[in-house]
């Protein structure tokens, strides 16, 4: 089996003192992972260098068998983000998106490359100066789409009103009208109208000029514990994000 593809590295784990196992994802195969022997150590034709940047890389993998660890042969950087790890609150939030897709679990019709296309201009946006925190709260709420998360915003996860829309239940994904959330008033979190707006829009890049700092916070942490729920433990780059983006 042999995969040659555009990637971005999600995760790397160190495999004895030379070598990594990194995860990457790519258009058409998802996420794959494969062995990056003495990477760690530098590498042949600076390996090492693309596996460790947000860089749009150019891999290839192969592998015995289809279900087997595959080797990857090379890793070129075809697009690369040098500016990006030197601006501490979008490193942090391109980590989060990262560490999000890394999470979530590829949905079957996942070939069409939107999840790679997705964190990919994502992680461009991020390099050429955009606001970490807009980039982190639209790509969460976009990924989550994609990953068969997606909000119900139009109406309600209770009855399926479309009017008097107050809350959101990050439980059931979605609005709820002011009659279904009355008696859990106190725990749902309350939402606006440009909120729900910000939710139902599928469009990429997201429009979120509707929103304030505050209406983005809340978005972004909406996603947060969208994603929360889903993984085995708190997503780790939440809070150092937090604090490096001062939200
Ligand atoms: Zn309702």
């Amino acid at each position: 089996m042999r995969i040659s593809a555009r990637a971005l590295a999600l995760r790397r784990v160190p495999f004895r003192d030379d070598s990594w196992i990194v995860t990457l994802v790519t258009p058409k195969h998802g996420v794959v992972s494969a062995m990056a022997r003495g990477a760690r150590l530098g590498g042949r034709d600076g390996i090492r260098g693309a596996l460790t940047g947000f860089h749009t890389l150019l891999i290839e993998i192969r592998a015995r068998a289809p279900d087997a660890l595959g080797t990857l042969m090379r890793a070129e950087i075809l697009e690369s983000r040098n500016h990006l790890p030197f601006l501490p609150d979008a490193s942090a939030a391109g980590q989060l998106l990262l560490e999000a897709v890394h999470r979530l679990e590829m949905p079957y019709d996942a070939g069409d490359g939107a999840i790679f296309e997705c964190l990919d201009s994502a992680l461009q946006a991020l390099e050429r100066g955009a606001d970490p925190l807009a980039v982190a709260a639209g790509s969460i709420s976009r990924l989550l789409g994609l990953f068969g998360h997606g909000w119900r915003a139009g109406d309600c996860v209770g009855c399926g009103s479309r009017s008097r829309l107050r809350f959101i239940s990050v439980k059931r994904g979605g609005a709820v009208c002011e009659a279904c959330g009355a008696p859990y008033a106190d725990r749902l979190p309350k939402a606006g109208e440009a909120i729900f707006a910000a939710m139902a829009d599928r469009s990429w890049p997201p429009r979120l000029s509707g929103l304030s700092r505050e209406e983005m916070f809340f978005f972004y942490r909406l996603g947060m514990e969208a994603l929360n729920r889903i993984g085995p433990r708190p997503m780790s780059g939440d809070l150092s994000f937090q604090q490096l983006a001062r939200v």
